[in-house]
C-alpha cells in the first residue's frame, strides 16, 4: 500500500488542534487530524463550560468541542479516529504511524496533544467527577459561592486556585501532603493572608464522600495515621498536569516536566515545520480559548512556513 502523503498533519483534537484545522482548511492546507486517545480532549470531561467567549448562556464541554468540530469539518478538514504511535522528525516529508501500522508522511507537522490533569487515583473521585470533583478553578469556581471546597495540592497552581476560589466560596481548605508549600514565596503569602483559607499541612484525600447530589465530604488522613472527615462541598485537584508528549520524546525539544519547548510568542519547536500548540507547550495559561489562540497560530505559522518554502 502506498503511504499516503499529507501536507499538514494535526496530531490531537482539543480546542488548539481544532481550532487549527479550522484555519489551515481554509488557508487550503488540506489539513488532517488524528483525534487521539480522548476525542475533543480535556474538555469532554467537564460538564458547564462557562467563559469560552461566544455562548453567553454557557456550553457544555461536549458541545463545545463538537462545534469546533464540525465548524473544520465544514471547511474540509479531514478528521479521523487513530492515535499516533510513532514519529520520525530526522528528515522531512516526517514519516509518522498511525495505531501502530498506518505510515503516513506529512510536510508539516502541528502537535496540539494536549496535557492531562493528575488525579489522585481513587475511585470515589471518579464516581464524583463532574459532581464536586474538578481540576479546574477557573473552570467550575463559579458554581461554588458560598460554598466550601478543599484544594489538594502544595504547588504554585494550588494556592492560585485556592486564592481563586477564597474570593467565591466561604471557606477554603488546602489539603497538603507536606508540611510546607512547594509555591513561591508569594503565592505562599496570599494564602497564609486569606482569612478564608485553612491549610492542611502533612493531610491527603483518602476517600472523597458523597451522594447522588454530589460530593458533601472528605475523608482525609494525616501522615501520622490518624483520620477527620471535613464537610465539602467539592474537591478541586491540582496536584500538577502530565503533557501527553511520550511519543515526541527525542523528536522534538521538550522541557524538563516534558512540555514542548516553542520560540517565544510562536509555534515553531526544535524542528522545522513541526508547530506545537495547547497545552502541550503551555505551562502557564492552560484555558480553553488560550489553547484555540494558540491553534490559529499554529496554522498561520505553518502556512508561512510553507509559503517561504514556495510550497
Ligand atoms: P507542582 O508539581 O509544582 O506541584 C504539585 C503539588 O501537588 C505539590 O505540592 C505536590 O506535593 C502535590 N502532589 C503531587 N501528587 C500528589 C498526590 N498524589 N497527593 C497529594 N499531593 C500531591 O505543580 P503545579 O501545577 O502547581 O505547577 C507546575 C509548574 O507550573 C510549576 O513549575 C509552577 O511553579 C508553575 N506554575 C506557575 C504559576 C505562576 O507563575 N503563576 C501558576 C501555576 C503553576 P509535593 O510537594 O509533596 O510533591
Amino acid at each position: 500500500m502506498d503511504t499516503e502523503k499529507i501536507r499538514c498533519l494535526i496530531v490531537g483534537s482539543g480546542p488548539a488542534g481544532y481550532t487549527a484545522a479550522i484555519y489551515a482548511a481554509r488557508a487550503n492546507l488540506a489539513p488532517v487530524l488524528y483525534q487521539g486517545m480522548e476525542p475533543g480532549g480535556q474538555l469532554t470531561t467537564t460538564t458547564e463550560v462557562e467563559n469560552f467567549p461566544g455562548y453567553p448562556e454557557g456550553v457544555t464541554g461536549p458541545e463545545l468541542m463538537e462545534d469546533l468540530r464540525r465548524q473544520a469539518t465544514r471547511f474540509g478538514a479531514d478528521i479521523r479516529f487513530g492515535i499516533v504511535t510513532e514519529v520520525d522528525f530526522s528528515r522531512r516529508p516526517f514519516r509518522l504511524k498511525v495505531d501502530g501500522s498506518k505510515e503516513v508522511e506529512a510536510e508539516t507537522v502541528i502537535i496540539s496533544t494536549g496535557a492531562s490533569a493528575r488525579y489522585l487515583g481513587l475511585e470515589s473521585e471518579n464516581r464524583f467527577r463532574g459532581m464536586g470533583v474538578s481540576a479546574c478553578a477557573t473552570c467550575d469556581g463559579f458554581f461554588y459561592r458560598n460554598k466550601v471546597v478543599g484544594v489538594v495540592g502544595g504547588g504554585d497552581t494550588a494556592c492560585e486556585e485556592a486564592s481563586y476560589l477564597a474570593t467565591l466560596a466561604s471557606k477554603v481548605y488546602l489539603i497538603v501532603r507536606k508540611n510546607y508549600l512547594r509555591a513561591s514565596k508569594a503565592m505562599q503569602h496570599r494564602v497564609m493572608n486569606t482569612p478564608n483559607i485553612e491549610v492542611l499541612f502533612e493531610y491527603n484525600v483518602k476517600e472523597i464522600l458523597g451522594d447522588d447530589a454530589g460530593v458533601n465530604g472528605a475523608l482525609l488522613v494525616h501522615n501520622d495515621g490518624s483520620e477527620k472527615i471535613v464537610a465539602v462541598d467539592g474537591i478541586f485537584l491540582a496536584i500538577g498536569h502530565t503533557p501527553n508528549t511520550s511519543v515526541f520524546k527525542g523528536a522534538v525539544e521538550l522541557d524538563a516536566e516534558g512540555y514542548i519547548r516553542t520560540a517565544p510568542g510562536t509555534t515553531h519547536t526544535s524542528v522545522e515545520g513541526v508547530f506545537a500548540a495547547g497545552d502541550v507547550q503551555d505551562t502557564r495559561y492552560r484555558q480553553a480559548i488560550t489553547a484555540a489562540g494558540s491553534g490559529c497560530m499554529a496554522a498561520i505559522d505553518c502556512e508561512r512556513f510553507l509559503l517561504e518554502e514556495g510550497q
